[in-house]
């Protein structure tokens, strides 16, 4: 895509809501996602400050009006990028950080969509606020959390979240909106995937609790996902979704039938996880999705069920 016509629209949108953006062209999207892989992003742009909103929202009518797709970016976490990269924009929320809780009533707290979840976990237990401990060690940002209705530990986002501020098209075109959490939630699914929307903030539900109590739940959570080999790959955690049909986790299902340690390339089952892919150094993008889809076809020719990939393919493929 024509760099500059991207440029035109950063311009524009520069122009009438000042902020602080950092672009780059071509940007590898392998340095953004945490399994390593992805070719070339047309155009990065990290936005921040206080203008974030007001920018955003102005690029994104932009970018509609003249046909240049975007791409939100959170942490990268449960993403595969083709190698062929990301045509138009990727807009990173990278930047868009709390280093400070926000308070809005007794029980409510805001974080920017670009904080890092563990970071957040962390910010609330040190208020000695609990609720988010169940995140703790998962990679990725709020953002990306809420929009994946991430879960783990017996929660999920849906149970702490009270409202979301997000920037999604109404009536042509881009608004800011504050959506209330209830419907539209289910087992990794949100009202957000719908919605090709932008989520700036989120407000969680958190409650006084037991500091060193909280801390010690977090650390406990943290050592589980060490011990069991989260952090020694790059990956994108569960690579299927579970589903009470199978009668068993999907990772069991993938062991029975033999495939730990099976490899496409440089993308492997870890030897240590039936659900988990990592890039054993050298993998591309087209041999984790070869991978994804070689296993999905070999657990139904074994079982008949069908696996639902839970990670994202984004770009050009
Ligand atoms: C080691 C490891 C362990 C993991 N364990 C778990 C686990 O236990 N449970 C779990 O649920 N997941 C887990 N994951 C997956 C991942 O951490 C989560 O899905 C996380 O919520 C992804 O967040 P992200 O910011 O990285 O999103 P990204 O991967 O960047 O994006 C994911 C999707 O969200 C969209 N998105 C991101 N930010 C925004 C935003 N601000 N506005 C609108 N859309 C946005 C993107 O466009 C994309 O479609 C794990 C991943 C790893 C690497």
């Amino acid at each position: 895509m024509k760099n500059d016509k991207i440029q035109e629209i950063i311009d524009q949108c520069l122009n009438q809501f000042p902020c602080t953006v950092d672009v780059r062209y071509d940007e590898p999207m392998k340095n953004h996602t945490t399994f390593k892989v992805g070719g070339l992003a047309d155009c990065m742009l990290c936005p921040d400050g206080e203008g974030f909103t007001s920018f955003c929202k102005e690029l994104l009518n932009r970018a509609e009006d003249t046909d240049i797709p975007v791409f939100v970016l959170g942490g990268g976490a449960n993403i595969v990028v083709s190698d062929n990269g990301i045509r138009g924009i990727v807009l990173d929320t990278g930047l868009w950080k709390t280093e400070s809780l926000l308070k809005m009533s007794e029980e409510e707290f805001v974080f920017k969509s670009g904080t890092v979840v563990d970071k957040a976990v962390e910010l609330s237990a040190a208020e000695g606020l609990g609720g988010l401990e169940f995140l703790a060690g998962m990679p990725g940002t709020i953002g990306g959390a809420v929009w994946m209705n991430a879960r783990c530990y017996g929660g999920e986002i849906a149970d702490v979240l009270s409202w979301a501020e997000i920037i999604c098209k109404e009536q042509g075109s881009y608004v800011v909106k504050r959506i209330s959490a209830g419907q539209g939630f289910g087992y990794k699914l949100s009202p957000f995937q719908k919605m090709d929307c932008l989520i700036i903030n989120a407000a969680f539900k958190l409650k006084k609790d037991d500091k060193e109590k909280l801390l010690s739940v977090i650390a406990k959570y943290r050592k589980d996902r060490q011990e069991k080999g989260h952090y020694l790959f790059p990956c994108a955690g569960s690579v299927f979704k579970n589903n009470h049909d199978f009668g068993k986790p999907t990772g069991q299902l993938i062991d029975e039938i033999g495939l730990k340690g099976y490899k496409i390339g440089g993308a492997q089952i870890a030897p240590f996880h039936g659900n988990i892919i990592i890039n054993t150094g050298n993998a591309s993008a087209k041999d984790i999705r070869s991978l994804v889809d070689d296993v999905a076809e070999k657990v139904k020719t074994a079982t008949g069920f069908v696996l639902e990939p839970e990670i994202i393919f984004a770009g050009q493929w």
